[in-house]
């Protein structure tokens, strides 16, 4: 077992909760190993290594090859925001005398699993002045956390009767951010004008602690993340609970497998890590943004062959492309919603999706099969361990991923990442076997010629 590789691969996590703490995170691992800032770079030949971010909130990392980029890329795409709770822009209230936060999710939860738990504020806060304010509230031992509420099943009656899909509401998805304390004389003191509230109290603290004023909130991108580290799960250790493991465990095991690459492989390789998967792939850092193409079009134009907007479409025409993202593990306590023979287990290895989807291959980029058989004589050739399987069973749901937005361009696409268990709650489960055989897989895929 590579305790290593889990080491990292935790700390990775607990370093990157937000998509803008990955690329930061990326970039100086990166530029540690010698990847350079393309805009920083004006030639480019083979074995140069080299990375384009945008936004702070996707990057594409690249090892030039030594042939033609005409012959296409070896791509390893995985994307780095997870579900969570976003902040609004005017968020902060008090209501009978506790302060909240008003959020508004983020990609597919389900709401009743995020109150009552730990949480952490994460983000970052742009002044007027043009400088920006990094927050991370709530992880380190000294730090306050923060918290949703819940009704005591005392009184919980009727919400009890309400679909689990209705009885926490979105809107009541908000945070505790302080408290003030009633007082009895609580309507002579409203009417005087310099009353300190609760609410004022905490934007004290924010002004003085942090330096943001109110209305700087407006300019600001604050994610809410469940507080803590992520964790070895079970006596025997074999399973890692952590925050963000869709699709990080795939982002991590992508990156390690292209910055550890070889300098001197034919095709050129490339690590794609975006934004915004979890909302439909949109956006100026998500997948169906031109952020790719035009980073792809960055590179051939520092090459010795020079750019052509053909040499750009036969590049991106003849990539294979590992779509690295999770598939749903199957779950022995619903072992009813999996087709038992077409479902990825926990320990059994990278999972190959050949299709996503929903009811009938709905939305699916269906990867041929020519492409999947090179594959399998590659991983079976190295050794790695791989499971093939679809998301659960027909006409239970379905999911999607980046891969059919990178198909479009002609490529050959298969998803293939690791298998998680309660996908999407806050706490993830992976197995740790499956993180050392996705990285082991991906860096096979990288010498393929
Ligand atoms: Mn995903
Ligand atoms: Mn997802």
């Amino acid at each position: 077992m590579n305790t290593n590789l889990i080491q990292n691969y935790k700390s990775f996590l607990d370093a990157g909760k937000t998509e803008r703490e990955c690329v930061s995170a990326l970039v100086s691992w990166a530029e540690k190993e010698g990847f350079k800032d393309i805009y920083k770079t004006e030639k480019l030949c083979a074995g140069d290594k080299v990375y384009v971010q945008k936004m702070n909130k996707a990057i594409a990392l690249f090892v030039v090859g030594s042939e033609s980029m005409e012959k296409g890329m070896n791509i390893l795409g995985a994307h780095i925001d997870s579900p969570r709770l976003d902040v609004k822009q005017n968020p902060v209230y008090e209501k009978d005398f506790i302060v909240y936060l008003n959020t508004h999710y983020y990609g597919g939860i389900k709401k009743y699993q995020w109150v009552t738990l730990p949480l952490a504020i994460h983000g970052v806060v742009c002044k007027k002045d043009g400088t920006s304010i990094n927050v991370c509230i709530g992880e380190s031992d000294e730090d306050p956390v923060f918290c949703i509420s819940d009704i005591l099943p005392h009184l919980a009656q009727k919400q009890m009767k309400e679909s689990a899909a209705d009885f926490i509401s979105g809107e009541s998805l908000d945070l505790i951010l302080g408290s003030g304390i009633p007082s009895k004389n609580d309507e002579a003191e409203d009417d005087k004008k310099d009353k300190i509230t609760a609410k004022k109290l905490i934007l004290n603290l924010l002004k003085e602690k942090y330096g943001i004023e109110e209305d700087d909130l407006g300019s600001s991108e604050l994610e809410i993340v469940p507080a803590g580290k992520a964790r070895d799960l079970g006596f025997d250790r074999s399973l890692i609970l952590a925050y963000g493991q869709d699709d990080r465990s795939c982002a991590y095991t992508s990156a390690r497998a292209l910055i550890e690459s070889s300098a001197n492989t034919k095709r050129t390789n490339c690590c794609l890590c975006v934004d915004k998967e979890e909302i439909g792939s949109v956006g100026a850092t998500g997948m169906g943004s031109h952020f790719f193409e035009n980073a792809v079009a960055e590179v051939i134009a520092r090459l010795p062959e020079g750019y052509s907007d053909l040499a750009l479409r036969r590049c991106l025409a003849n990539c294979n492309m590992l779509s690295s993202d999770v598939n749903a593990a199957y779950d022995p306590m619903n072992g009813d919603l999996f087709d038992k023979a077409n479902a990825s287990f926990l320990g059994g290895g990278i999972v190959f999706n050949k299709y996503t989807g929903s009811r009938g291959k709905s939305g699916a980029s269906d990867a041929n099969p020519e492409f999947i058989a090179r594959l399998r004589g590659l991983l079976d050739g190295a050794g790695v361990k791989y499971q093939m399987a679809e998301l659960g069973k027909v006409d239970q749901g379905g999911g999607g991923t980046i891969a059919y937005l990178a198909a479009k361009y002609g490529m050959n696409v298969l998803d293939a990442g690791v298998s998680v268990l309660s996908m999407h709650a806050p706490w993830e489960i992976t197995s740790r076997e499956d993180i050392e055989q996705a990285y082991n897989a991906y860096k096979a895929f990288l010498t393929l010629e």
